[in-house]
């Protein structure tokens, strides 16, 4: 449309308690502003002291999601590249590191001159000029800059690490000209299960503490279990000074594809474009296609089961944008996803003698499994236990997709078993191993790099569409060893393919078995609902006994969401959530952990 002359900015944040779910609301606040036609771009800051995620632990705030541009960053952002299927930068993440570290090294060049350095105004004034200069960066892949920018201020109102931002947004939001900003505040709405009320102490607080800050909301988005009543509605337009018609229910819904819909059915949209004066220049949101994915997920029936074997299983949000591209190939090939998630180190002999039953069920839900899949990882914690899921997977024909450490496993355990070389390992887990088939590589891989398929008569090239090359996400410091690579290849390893050198291995593949892919990338990361990554589409269709001959001469054929196999399930719905397993999927899916139920226990 290009009619937008000033930036334009919806800042969220949240109250009463952390893990709401604000950045499904502000990705879907996102989708929903894209569906009227604007171009939309998102920062999300991060309050922390670290400059990015690179060496948290995914047990500390989820995985650590990689952008093109090598940048590692908080899950949030991955949330968001799904949502409106763009490609931020590292600057769409602020961190405080990242602010005081800007702010630091202007003091050492002197260019304060002479000024004492202090939180207000130099760390609020660098906050508010990084907002200003990352909002214009193009994430949509077109010219020119976006229209309006989401910011997503992570933690919870009041904790002490956000003050500096809630400083700088509040002057923001009081330079920003009328019509430029608004500002949605995500809160709770717990049931008492006692009496069954919706309860709205908890937003009124929270909506008190950021007015003391500075902060006024335009809209409240609230958490509830079911939508919030009349008179609930009523009570915070009363208390929190914000119109009934700018307070929306982010009620639970079967999965989050669906929050998108629900705001647009809350007119959240006209809203917000009320505000920002856009209401004119903006289209009626036409969320077809989203809509088509988020219902088909609904009704899916006939399961498929992935064991996920991992350091990280009991992690919620640790292997997220792995659950997500399952998602969306299971999606695309018509079956409900069951995931196992397996503690690797519970496979392991070791555990057998401390832990049998641990052992014996992780055991279990490995044969139990149509599928195995063995996500990157980095250190020992678990390494014996995925070598044994790759064998597993190897020796019993089971569909396996190993990511980085799971393909780099799937090499030591090839070279053991097949090679006969018994101490073979990666350098990262024995330095001195005799067998280094694994090797640490001069420099540290992030990012976006080109693989090239050296020939397209394999799986993978197939599954890709018989391009040539492509360009996927990676984060490795280890290499399979060149000297190992011709071994490995007479014994029946495949490496299919390459970085443009051809001396790095990317891609290996067992021919014979019916799909064992290995990739040194994070094909996770590019995954979107609707154009799932074709390596988890292959691992989903191998394991449903979809990957026929048929199907990897025309892939299309199943992103199509056509054919025999699509109509087959179509007309089996059953109108379960579809999403739910034992071990938590649906929650961390939806990534809203608090229930009222769960606050009343
Ligand atoms: N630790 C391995 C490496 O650094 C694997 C990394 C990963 O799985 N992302 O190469």
């Amino acid at each position: 449309m290009g009619g937008v002359e000033k930036m334009k900015y919806v800042v969220v944040t949240s109250g009463v308690v952390s893990g709401l779910g604000n950045g499904v609301a502000a990705s879907s606040i996102g989708t929903v502003l894209k569906a009227c036609g604007l171009r939309v771009t998102f920062i999300k800051i991060d309050p922390y002291l670290n400059t990015d995620s690179r060496t948290m632990s995914p047990s500390e705030n989820g995985e650590v999601f990689v952008l093109d541009d090598g940048s590692e960053v908080g899950i949030d952002l991955g949330n968001y590249e799904r949502f409106l299927d763009v490609e931020l930068t590292g600057d769409n993440n602020i961190t405080a590191g990242k602010i005081y570290q800007h702010v630091l090294d202007k003091e050492r060049r002197g260019d304060y001159l002479g000024k004492t350095v202090q939180v207000i105004p130099h760390i609020t004034d660098a906050i508010q000029e990084w907002i200003e200069r990352v909002a214009l960066i193009p994430v949509d892949g077109r010219e020119g800059r976006p229209e309006v920018c989401i910011v997503e201020l992570g933690g919870t109102i009041g904790d002490i690490e956000s003050r500096p931002f809630m400083e700088a947004l509040s002057q923001f939001s009081y330079r920003a000209e009328d019509n430029n900003f608004c500002l949605v505040h995500v809160s709770l709405v717990p049931v008492i299960d006692i009496v069954g009320e919706q309860k709205t102490k908890p937003t009124q607080c929270s909506v008190q503490s950021l007015r003391e800050l500075g902060l006024k909301p335009n809209l409240l988005a609230c958490r509830s279990t079911t939508p919030l009543n009349k008179n609930v509605k009523e009570k915070l337009s009363q208390s929190c000074h914000v119109p009934d018609d700018c307070i929306i229910s982010l009620n639970n819904v079967p999965n989050i594809w669906h929050v998108p819909s629900l705001l647009i059915d809350q007119k959240c949209h006209e809203a917000i474009l009320g505000i920002l004066g856009l209401a004119r220049l903006t289209v009626e949101p036409k969320l077809d296609a989203w809509m088509n994915i988020a219902r088909t997920c609904d009704q899916l029936h006939a399961p498929v089961r992935i064991a996920v074997v991992g350091k990280y299983t009991n992690v919620s949000n640790a292997y997220q944008s792995i659950l997500e591209a399952m998602l969306h190939a299971s999606v695309v090939c018509q079956r409900r996803l069951v995931v196992d998630w397996v503690p690797a180190s519970d496979l392991d002999i070791e555990t057998a003698n401390e832990s049998p039953d641990l052992h014996e069920k992780a055991w279990g839900l490995l044969k139990g499994a149509d599928g195995v899949l063995v996500p990157g990882g980095f250190g020992h914690g678990g390494v014996g236990g995925k070598i044994l899921a790759a064998k597993y997977a190897r020796e019993n024909n089971v569909p396996y997709l190993g990511i980085c450490l799971g393909m780099q496993v799937a090499i030591i355990e090839f070279a053991r078993s097949v090679l006969g070389l018994k101490d073979a390992n990666s350098t990262e887990f024995d330095a001195g191993t005799r067998y280094p088939c694994l090797i640490e590589m001069p420099e540290i891989c992030v990012g976006s790099r080109r693989t090239f398929f050296r020939t397209k008569d394999c799986k993978s090239a197939k599954l890709y569409g018989n391009v040539n090359y492509t360009d996927e996400r990676h984060r490795r410091r280890y290499e399979v060893n060149p000297d190992m690579v011709g071994e490995l290849e007479s014994a029946g390893v495949e490496f299919v393919g390459t970085d443009e050198s051809g001396d790095r291995m990317e891609i290996l593949e067992l021919p014979w078995h019916p799909y064992f892919v290995g990739v040194q990338f994070h094909p996770e990361f590019r995954s979107r609902p609707g154009k799932p990554s074709p390596l988890f589409t292959g691992l989903i269709a191998a394991s449903s006994g979809l990957l026929d001959a048929g199907m990897l001469q025309s892939p299309a054929s199943l992103e199509n969401g056509n054919g025999p196999v699509a109509m087959k399930v179509a007309s089996g719905a059953s109108g379960g959530g579809g999403y739910a397993n034992a071990s938590g999927l649906e929650e961390g899916l939806l990534g809203l952990h608090v229930s009222g139920a769960a606050l009343a226990h």
